[in-house]
């Protein structure tokens, strides 16, 4: 591991003007991420700056019915949150499902949320990977890609996003709140993770010394109504090959509305708005829940070792969906 320094700060406008004055600083959060791709070569910060003390560890009720989520709350703090467990229980069954308890005792949502690919070339200095040098090269697409991107991939990058707590935040229509040299400003989570397109090395919109302060998730009744199912090689402990973030609005039989999203899939939390539009309006069954997923996925390109991702993804939203009608009729 490169030497490096260290800094804690108590407040914002100082760890945000640290990062400003070094070019290659990074904050840190848990260090559950950042500090692996330290000790692998991956990342090569000169100074870290510890943003734990920061004023950012309260969930807090929103007056118009929302939530308020600090970026340095901890993964399993907010999977316990009483508030998050009973309006948005999607949302705590991601974050259960993600890594190990010990590691979620540490995670903070804002270092969840920028955690970096796990596609193992990324993490393997001595292979080339455009993520990390554009224009070296993208070994996955003719070596392994079995867990890697069936949507929004490009030629340089077929790198799928690692989160699953960022799944079911976009399902949700989260906001990120940032903080940076130019003052405050709100990202919906949907546009804060970018598709590789030719520029591979940045995943999200984030400028450097941008700090994320807060995450809001905004009211959403039916929320109450929602579910994470997540498929992996391992019961615990994996990444997902495939997971959909999904919450249902049934009357009378009829979907009146719907939350979608996909992980494991693409190179972003993935919304599935495709899906989400036809299923609006239509009658709650096992067809129109099929209908929905080819409706997404008739984008998807494949290679050998992921297309098995296509039927997958399209099993587990129709499951998915069944189970909640099923729910919303017992
Ligand atoms: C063995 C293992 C298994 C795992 N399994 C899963 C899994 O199944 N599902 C899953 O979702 N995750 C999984 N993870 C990943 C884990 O969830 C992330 O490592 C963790 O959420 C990152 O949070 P952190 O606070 O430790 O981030 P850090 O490692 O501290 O930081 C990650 C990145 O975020 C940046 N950052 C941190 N905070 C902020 C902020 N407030 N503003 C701007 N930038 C910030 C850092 O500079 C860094 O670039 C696993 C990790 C391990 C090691
Ligand atoms: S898929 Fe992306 S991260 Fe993986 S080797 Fe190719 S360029 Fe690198």
């Amino acid at each position: 591991m490169n030497p490096f320094r260290y800094e804690h700060v108590s407040d914002a406008s100082s760890a945000v003007a640290m990062l400003a004055q070094t070019p290659t600083a990074a904050f840190l959060g848990g260090g559950t991420n950042l500090v692996d791709l330290m000790k692998l070569g991956v990342a090569q910060p000169d100074l870290l700056v510890d943003i734990a003390r920061l004023p950012y560890n309260r969930i807090e009720l929103l007056p118009d019915g929302g939530v308020r989520i600090g970026a340095t709350v901890r993964n399993s703090d907010l999977a316990a949150d009483r508030t998050i467990r009973t309006r948005y229980p999607l949302l705590t069954q991601a974050l259960l499902s993600g890594a190990s308890g010990q590691l979620r005792n540490l995670a903070t949502t804002g270092g969840n949320l920028v955690q970096r690919t796990r596609c193992v070339y990324f993490q393997d200095v001595s292979k080339p990977c455009n993520k990390r040098e554009m224009g070296s090269g993208c070994p996955a697409r003719e070596g392994y890609h079995r867990n890697l991107a069936i949507l929004g991939a490009s030629e340089a990058c077929i790198a799928t996003h690692p989160s699953d707590m960022a799944v079911a935040m976009v399902a949700l229509d989260a906001i990120v709140r940032v903080f940076g040299p130019n003052g405050e400003r709100t990202i919906p989570l949907v546009n804060f993770h970018r598709l590789p397109a030719d520029e591979p090395q940045r995943d999200t919109v984030l400028e450097h010394g941008e700090l994320i302060t807060t995450i809001d998730l905004p009211p959403l009744s039916f929320a109450t109504h929602s579910h994470y199912r997540k498929v992996r090689d391992r019961a615990s402990y994996a990444f997902a090959l495939v997971s959909v973030a999904a919450a249902l609005d049934v009357t009378n039989g009829i979907v009146r509305d719907a939350r979608i999203a996909f992980g494991g899939v693409a190179p972003v939390p993935w919304r599935a708005l495709q899906a989400e539009h036809t299923l609006r309006g239509a009658p709650a069954t096992e067809e129109t829940f099929r209908r929905a997923a080819d409706a997404e996925l008739a984008a998807a390109q494949t290679l050998p070792g992921n297309a098995f991702k296509v039927l997958l993804a399209r099993n587990v939203l129709v499951r998915t969906l069944l189970d909640l009608t099923r729910e919303e009729n017992s």
